[in-house]
């Protein structure tokens, strides 16, 4: 849809893009393309696809032959995708907030999927740390995000963005920012810079006990990132077992959260137990 198309549907449908729900349409036919080459989605392939908003991208997953399965909550928008992919036999769609959505049930316990979306913003980080909880997670995932939040996942150790989910996806994928994305691509146009960004799960990436131990960890290690990590890993794990793994790690005692590498901190959780 061109932006004119694209104003017209939104009249014709009654639709008030919403800022809430990150409503801001693809209207870049170029680069939906070059977004849906660049994954390569396969045929038959199980593809997941986070917000269909009008369609744009969930026409060109589908036509690539992949079986897709959209989660979109607009009620308007679910009932438009209904209407247009109807009888499309790769194609379903589930109504209902991606944030609570059960995706192991959904996509099944051990499927080998992706996902493709130009995400909702304000809940991207929330959906991301969902697929973190799967037996399961996704082995790629190539999304439109706000760069903030890309610079955020990718950050190194030190930096101030550095956080636990960073931590956590750093330990499962490799990020990376493809191509920064021009606010003007979308309709209406987002006050924020955004990119296509992918993560390509890590052969050594933990399974799902160690993934937890690691949540786990990292949530009480940044809970307060101005203070010693140890004062708050006392809290939770014995003195004796925080010395030696201090020592094993050479962490040194005053340490910080935003201070440890990923993989110290993935050694640290197998150690803690
Ligand atoms: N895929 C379309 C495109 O590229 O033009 C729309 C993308 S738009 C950035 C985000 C979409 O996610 C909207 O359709 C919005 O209604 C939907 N959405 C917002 N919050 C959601 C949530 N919590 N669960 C599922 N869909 C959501």
């Amino acid at each position: 849809m061109t932006r004119t198309e694209l104003i017209k549907f939104l009249g014709e449908q009654g639709i008030n893009p919403s800022r809430k729900l990150g409503q801001n349409f693809l209207i870049d036919a170029n680069l939906l393309d070059w977004t849906v080459r660049t994954a390569a989605p396969q045929p038959g392939e199980p593809i997941l696809e986070i917000g269909p908003g009008t369609g744009v991208l969930t026409r060109r997953l589908i036509e690539s032959g992949a079986h897709v399965t959209a989660v979109e909550l607009d009620h308007r928008l679910a009932d438009w995708i209904r209407h247009s992919f109807f009888h499309t036999p790769n194609f379903r769609l589930v109504q209902a907030d991606a944030c609570d959505v059960d995706y192991a049930a959904l996509m099944g316990p051990d499927a080998d999927f992706r996902c493709i979306a130009n995400l909702p913003y304000a809940v991207s980080s929330v959906i991301i740390a969902r697929f973190l909880e799967l037996p399961r997670p996704p082995r790629e995932i190539y999304v439109l995000l706000q760069l903030e939040m890309a610079d955020r996942l990718r950050a190194a150790v030190g930096a101030k963005d550095y956080n636990a989910l960073t931590v956590q996806i750093q330990a499962e994928y490799e990020v990376q920012v493809l191509r920064k994305i021009n606010p003007n691509v979308f309709f209406p146009p987002p006050e924020v810079e955004s990119a296509y960004v992918r993560f390509r799960r890590r052969a050594d990436a933990p399974d799902i006990a160690r993934r937890t131990a690691l949540r786990e960890l990292a949530r009480l290690a940044f809970s307060q990132r101005r203070k010693q990590m140890r004062k708050l890993l006392r809290s939770r794990f014995p003195e004796e077992k925080l010395d030696d793994a201090y020592a094993a790690l050479n962490i040194p005692a005053d340490a910080r959260a935003e201070t440890i590498t990923v993989s110290q901190f993935l050694r640290l959780a197998e150690m803690l137990g």
